[in-house]
């Protein structure tokens, strides 16, 4: 599904001579790689504060951890996402409220965010899902009528842009109160490990935010509050610093695939490519179809059998996860969200892919479709 492999050895050089200064300097923790990134990322998303931490999952975390939320609060957010996104706020004792989304960009569904909410009711957790944002305008809004927190999940869309309806641009992430995402090695910015980050605009949350990730530490060995240990690896910053020049192109690498993609399959009435939403880019984390009248299952054999990889994002809703099942919820609750579920898969999508890897999926998806 990706090939970390030939990105890496166009950049090979500048990353080990990156990787090498820090071990050098032996500043593996919180060292002067880690400001410098958080200085470079703060520039190119135009956000005030970036505050760097372990994973994507953590800055979900601390996101909810600075707002001081308590057991019981009500999160609302999205039933076709990656887990991280409803497992932080179980495990803060949270409530997870679910809700449906729109069935052309597959994200959360602003109107169905509205019918969610209640008096408990204290943030939303909009997942740019597969690399396009959902819809800021009517979502910061529905926040603002209702004095809610938004935390974007931005994960997946790093360097996508926000288009909002007065025709202003913000990057994916810097919209909302706060917004997070990953460097998990095939994210967009991909780091060789593990690597998150936090961004907000807001100088008291970032306060908050910097002391959750620390410990809960205001003033060193004092702990105001219970946090946690989440950092950014210095080697990892140094890896990212190299490649956040790169974000622009491999982004554009991604697009051109999706379109070489969307061309191939267009009018094809067993196949919807990606639509495109008005209101933001797309950066393609995933290049995700929905079938009619083909068998998934027999579609990801035959390409398996060619050597090429399909995936299912995501096979399962949050609601009917084993580990999240609530008796709020059942079995046709969310149907376009079940309707996904059942009918998605995902394409090889990477910086790297060419036109004879692309002919060739293209045609091999086509053959069984078309047979
Ligand atoms: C990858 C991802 C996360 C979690 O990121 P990690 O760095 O793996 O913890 C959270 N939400 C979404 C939507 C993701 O795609």
């Amino acid at each position: 599904m990706v090939d970390l492999k030939s990105q890496y050895e166009k950049i090979k050089g500048e990353i080990d001579t990156a990787i090498h200064e820090v071990i050098d300097s032996t500043a593996f923790i919180n060292g002067p790689a880690v400001q410098q990134f958080q200085k470079d990322l703060e520039s190119y998303l135009g956000v005030k504060h970036v505050i760097p931490c372990g994973n994507g999952t953590d800055a979900l975390q601390v996101c909810m951890m600075a707002l001081g939320l308590q057991p019981g609060d009500e999160v609302i957010t999205t039933s076709f996402t990656f887990i991280a996104t409803a497992e932080v706020i179980a495990l803060l004792g949270l409530t997870p409220i679910v809700v449906d989304v729109d069935p052309d960009t597959f994200n959360i569904d602003p109107a169905a965010i509205e019918r969610a909410i209640t008096s408990k009711t204290k943030a939303v957790v909009p997942v740019h899902l597969f690399g396009q944002c959902a819809d800021m305008d009517a979502i910061m809004a529905l926040a603002e009528k209702h004095n809610l927190f938004v935390i974007e999940d931005a994960c997946q869309a790093i360097g996508a842009d926000y288009i909002f309806k007065d025709g202003s641009k913000k990057k994916a992430g810097t919209i909302a109160h706060m917004g997070c995402t990953s460097f998990f090695p095939s994210k967009n910015l991909g780091c060789y490990g593990d690597g998150g980050a936090i961004f907000t605009n807001d100088d008291e949350l970032a306060k908050q935010l910097r002391v959750v990730v620390n410990h809960g530490m205001t003033v060193r060995y004092y702990h105001d509050y219970v946090g946690v240990n989440s950092r950014l690896d210095s080697i990892q910053a140094a890896i990212l610093k190299v490649k956040l020049p790169h974000l622009d192109q491999y982004c554009a690498a991604r697009s051109y695939a999706a379109s070489y993609y969307s061309k191939a399959f267009a009018n094809n009435p067993k196949i919807k490519t990606p639509a495109h939403f008005k209101n933001s880019t797309h950066v393609f984390h995933q290049y995700t179809l929905v079938l009619d009248g083909v068998d998934r299952a027999g579609l990801i054999e035959h390409l398996g059998s060619k050597g090429i990889p399909a995936m299912i994002y995501y096979p399962v809703p949050l609601h009917m996860q084993k580990a999240y099942l609530d008796p709020r919820y059942k079995e046709g609750d969310f149907p376009v969200t079940e309707h996904l579920c059942k009918h998605v898969v995902s394409l090889p999508m990477h910086t790297e892919l060419d036109e004879e890897q692309l002919a060739l999926i293209t045609t091999s998806v086509l053959e069984y479709v078309n047979r």
